[in-house]
């Protein structure tokens, strides 16, 4: 199908990248569980590998099914292109791989899923990067964090563990006054809910893990390129704008233009650092993205319901849902993302950090997991897992106090739900 501009998110969702399959008809994308690809001669094979000719080399680059993914997720986020990977950790690598290098920093906001704040704070560093931690709404703060050796500005739209919706169009403009990208790790809201490109953010990485995939069945991440970004603009970005010794002197920039960043992604970042998504991968999260838009409306009504329960309980100190109306965020995510604030939210259960460990042991519906954006509800206590590397400030900042709980709302019933919570937490004020 022609991706005329036209057609709306539920249509793209379902249509987007994939057409017959051209040998059998066959209308559901097929899994191409094949390693390599025939050269029609060698003169194919020479324009291939010196990306004169696009086309299928070795699935470590790019394959079919993943491929129509990539186009399904630059689709719906108005990207111009998409690189899937094997995780959403491995997507933010690939996002910073191609800017950064040995003495250069990020700036990122506290307010982060745990794993990023370790892998930001510690990991990078033996690339011989860094990040500087600040809080996104203090933009005085954003903007003195900037130095000549800072390559991004990193937040995602709506927060884990939630509560927490950044102003992306704020971040955009103090990146681009500094000339350098802004990533978005766009997880929890989705595109249906938040298209940061539209708000200025030049990169958009996913764990695709999550609402994408939307069932709990695989990892995968995806990094989406606005197209919209000069790289040439000033000499902070050598990959993009200079010979790359990595690929015979090829500048990326100049010869694919608003395609530079993806096909350097694929051409350097996947042959090299191999952080590939597999077929079958793909192909559960093509088959959960057709009905993405559905899902998240059910979540988002069951998690403004279930909120709402939770913050006039007495056992419950407070809730930050970005979707109430007592949250302090609650006009900018109106404004923001009007069609909602997300799913996923913390809660403080009076009784601190063992009414906690109670609560999730008493839960029956709810699943104690690791992981959001499933369609069942899930619990996780953050301080005593995601976010148990982290110091007590940097639980404190990233909003997983000892005393505080994350849910992510599934599709449930709501009134199952609210019982589940009842009884749970019943037993942990007992
Ligand atoms: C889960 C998650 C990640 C990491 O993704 P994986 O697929 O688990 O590697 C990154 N950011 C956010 C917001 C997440 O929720």
């Amino acid at each position: 199908m022609t991706d005329r501009p036209t057609y709306g998110f539920d249509t793209l969702q379902i249509h987007a990248g994939a057409r017959p399959d051209p040998a059998t008809g066959a209308r559901q994308t097929p899994i191409y569980q094949s390693t390599a690809y025939v050269f029609r001669d060698a003169d194919h094979a020479a324009a291939l590998f010196n990306l004169q000719e696009v086309g299928f080399i070795y699935s470590r680059l790019t394959n079919p099914t993943v491929a129509v993914l990539q186009e399904r997720i630059a689709t719906l986020e108005g990207g111009v292109g998409a690189v899937c990977c094997s995780s959403g950790h491995a997507a933010q690598i690939m996002a910073l791989f191609p800017l950064m290098g040995p003495g250069k920093n990020v700036v990122s906001s506290t307010r982060l899923y745990g794993g990023s704040v370790t892998q930001l704070s510690q990991s990078i560093k033996r690339f011989g990067w860094s990040a500087r931690f600040v809080d996104t709404d203090d933009l005085d703060a954003v903007k003195a964090a900037v130095d000549n050796d800072t390559r991004a500005i990193f937040c995602e739209s709506i927060a884990n563990p939630g509560g927490y919706v950044t102003d992306i169009p704020a971040l955009a403009e103090i990146a681009d006054a500094a000339g350098i990208p802004l990533i978005v790790d766009n997880t929890s809201a989705t595109p249906y809910l938040c298209r940061p490109i539209e708000m200025g953010a030049t990169l958009v990485v996913h764990s695709t893990t999550k609402y994408l995939t939307g069932n709990g069945t695989v990892t995968g991440g995806c990094v989406v390129d606005s197209g919209q970004f000069d790289w040439s603009q000033n000499d902070k970005f050598p990959s993009m704008s200079q010979p790359e010794p990595a690929y015979h002197g090829l500048k990326f920039h100049e010869t694919f233009g608003e395609l530079g960043f993806t096909f350097h992604s694929i051409a350097i970042g996947l042959r090299d650092l191999g952080m590939t998504m597999n077929p079958q991968g793909a192909h559960y999260t093509l088959l959960g993205i057709e009905t993405l838009s559905l899902r998240m409306e059910r979540h988002i009504e069951n998690a403004e319901i279930v909120a709402n329960w939770l913050e006039n309980d007495p056992r419950v100190d407070f809730v930050t849902y970005a979707g109430l109306p007592s949250s302090p965020y609650a006009e900018r995510a109106k404004t923001l993302y009007p069609k909602g604030a997300g799913a996923l939210f913390t809660f403080a259960v009076k009784g601190g950090y063992d009414a906690c460990v109670k609560l999730v042991d008493s839960l029956e519906l709810f699943s104690h997991v690791a992981n959001l954006g499933d369609t069942r509800s899930l619990i996780i206590h953050s301080a005593s897992t995601t976010h148990r590397q982290l110091t007590p400030e940097q639980q404190e900042a990233a909003g997983a106090a000892p005393n505080v709980v994350r849910v992510s709302i599934g599709i449930e019933d709501s009134d199952d739900i609210i019982a589940d919570l009842d009884q749970a937490l019943a037993k942990a004020a007992s």
